[in-house]
């Protein structure tokens, strides 16, 4: 079978990245947290007095640094492991502003491409079905109550030891869904095509299974 694309987009907090890995896992197919990426540069820029949003000095941290996904969840960031150290509130903080950067959109979705050459995978972020692979074989919207969505980041960030506060949570998510639906590239939307989700009252394995009922539809031999 040739190599096929699933795009996962929507606001932060859905369980994109729960989803995407869990399909991932079960189909056999690689996964790529765009999000991780854009939050791995926010922590670089955050350790090195960068402000953020600071174009120069982003874009420089953007084409110098060396990302690995070793395995799924695990993020290795100029070689070592991020992967909790990416999800604190200083990075949840910033990386919507850093991420705005047209210089460092355009160094990331160039290796977000680079990484889904000739493999099958599924990404999620919210460009990817819109900006990064436009021509994904299988694209999802998917959407939850803000509050909901706070909930079960709070549960996550305890579960990875963070302490997290669920109004500050709240209004972080709200936060960035503004600036990541407003900026002028690559912002947050629907892809005409694209399949929407809403996950606000169906449980993980719902949300998981509806996904895969539409990919196992569009290749009945996986
Ligand atoms: O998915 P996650 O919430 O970890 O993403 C962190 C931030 O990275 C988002 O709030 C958004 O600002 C940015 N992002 C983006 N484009 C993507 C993925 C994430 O702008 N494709």
């Amino acid at each position: 079978m040739s190599p096929y694309t699933i795009a996962i987009d929507g606001p932060s907090g859905t369980g994109k990245s729960s989803t995407a890995k869990e399909i991932a896992r079960l189909l056999g197919i690689d996964y790529l947290d765009t999000g991780a990426m854009y939050r791995s540069l926010s922590l670089l820029g955050l350790e090195a007095g960068v402000k953020p949003g600071d174009e120069d000095a982003l874009a420089r941290l953007a084409d110098g640094m060396e990302l690995l996904f070793p395995s799924l969840g695990v993020v290795v960031l100029d070689g070592r492991d991020v992967s909790r150290d990416i999800r604190s509130a200083e990075v949840s903080a910033r990386v919507s502003t850093d991420c705005a950067v047209a210089s460092v959109r355009t160094a990331l979705v160039a290796r977000q491409r680079a990484y889904a050459q000739g493999r099958s995978c599924i990404l999620d972020g919210r460009d990817v079905g819109t900006v990064v692979f436009p021509d994904a074989r299988f694209k999802f919207y998917v959407d939850c109550a803000p509050e909901v969505r706070a909930h079960r980041r709070v549960e996550e960030l305890k579960a990875m030891g963070h302490a997290a506060d669920f109004s500050e949570v709240l209004a972080n998510l709200v936060e960035r869904d503004r600036l990541d639906s407003t900026r002028a590239v690559g912002p947050l939307r629907k892809a005409d095509d694209a399949v929407v989700v809403d996950t606000s009252s169906v449980t993980f394995q719902e949300q998981v299974q509806i996904i895969l009922d539409h990919v196992r539809k569009g290749l009945p031999s996986i």
